[in-house]
């Protein structure tokens, strides 16, 4: 239902394939993200729609994973902080979480569930980087501006959508959905 998400998925999907979202299929229910991975969290929400209205579908669920600190905040990066979506709470806790840390290193993931027939089949993909010590950029959301992915010097949040959407985690899972529907 992220319209955003949706026109996106559309424009990479070449028109090929009619993406219907949620309220297009008469889903007007909040599916609880009960899983403790973002794994967990993807197969949960695309095998509710399919359980439900037998309805061929994918879902997908992102996060952060940060090394020095167990993974964390992953599969609760969008409530790290204890409240839903509060991304500045979210950063700060992040940066002071890491104070004492020498290691930096963290990814982003989003994994794609796709349920053909009921039968499931995931998509990973993985943008790697590190985290800096102050947030910098004003574009993006979330972490985006704590994130400065791997051979750039400029973080998430520096740079404009199109780029940051030739190397993201969601772009990386994205491609391997549209590669794998466009083979079937
Ligand atoms: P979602 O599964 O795409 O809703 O992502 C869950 C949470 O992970 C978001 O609320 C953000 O905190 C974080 N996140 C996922 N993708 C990104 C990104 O591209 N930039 C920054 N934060 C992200």
């Amino acid at each position: 239902n992220n319209a955003h998400k949706v026109a996106e998925i559309q424009d990479m999907l070449g028109g090929v394939f009619v993406l219907k979202t949620l309220h297009d299929i008469g889903c007007h229910d909040d599916i609880a993200e009960t899983a403790d991975t973002i794994k967990g969290n993807s197969l949960l929400k695309a095998q509710y729609v399919w359980d439900n209205y037998q309805l061929d579908c994918f879902a997908d669920d992102s996060g952060l994973e940060v090394e020095a600190i167990d993974g964390a905040p992953g599969v609760y990066s969008a409530r790290y902080a204890g409240e839903h979506g509060n991304h500045a709470k979210n950063n700060s806790l992040l940066l002071h979480n890491l104070n004492d840390k020498n290691n930096r290193r963290a990814r982003f993931k989003t994994v794609i569930t796709l349920i053909i027939n009921g039968q499931a089949q995931q998509f990973e993909g993985v943008v790697k980087g590190q985290i800096i010590a102050t947030p910098r950029g004003t574009q993006g959301f979330g972490y985006d501006p704590l994130f400065l992915p791997d051979g750039y010097d400029r973080t998430f949040a520096e740079m404009d959508i199109a780029e940051k959407s030739q190397l993201s985690h969601r772009a990386r899972a994205f491609k391997q959905l549209v590669a794998f529907l466009q083979k079937a």
